[in-house]
């Protein structure tokens, strides 16, 4: 089965429309198909997008980052935090390895913070105002890989 290399622009909004992210202005975001690198629901619905074409697409949390789950929220003492001073938004990430799951403050009672390990967007739907760019078909090397070479993908050194 052949695989696409796709590039597009997008403007990230949630649902009251505020704007949370977008691809810059002379940098289309680029991906292999099947490789994860965009979320599910985006990545299903650019399947049938033809190049030029401007399109929304809304996403479902489920298909995005998942619903929120209350038993990712937990209450430590404030002195378990590596910190003198602590403002709700604060991340954290709670350990050593770079790739360690990161919490966030959510709020702040008396020497109580209560963390959220759940992704930011969780539970909220996404809606994609997205242009697509470019499709072309992946090369055997970039399937191999799994990622994009070239222009807005990896260089090989
Ligand atoms: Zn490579």
């Amino acid at each position: 089965m052949t695989r696409q290399v796709v590039s597009f622009h997008y403007i990230l909004r949630d649902e009251g429309g505020q704007v949370l992210d977008s691809s810059s202005q002379d940098q289309p975001i680029t991906y292999l198909e099947g490789s994860g690198a965009i979320i599910d629901g985006l990545e299903m619905a650019l399947k049938s997008f033809s190049p030029g074409q401007k399109r929304v697409v809304s996403v479902a949390p489920e298909k995005a980052y998942g619903l929120h789950d209350p038993q990712q929220i937990r209450t430590i003492d404030r002195k378990q935090l590596p910190v003198a001073e602590v403002n709700i938004g604060d991340m954290f990430q709670t350990g050593p390895d770079r790739h360690a799951p990161v919490v966030r403050v959510v709020a702040i009672e008396g020497d109580k913070v209560k963390l959220d390990a759940n992704h930011p967007l969780a539970g909220q739907r996404l809606i994609f105002e997205v242009e697509i760019t470019e499709k072309r078909t992946a090369t055997p090397e970039e399937i191999d890989h799994g990622h994009v070479h070239g222009p807005g993908g990896h260089h090989h050194h």
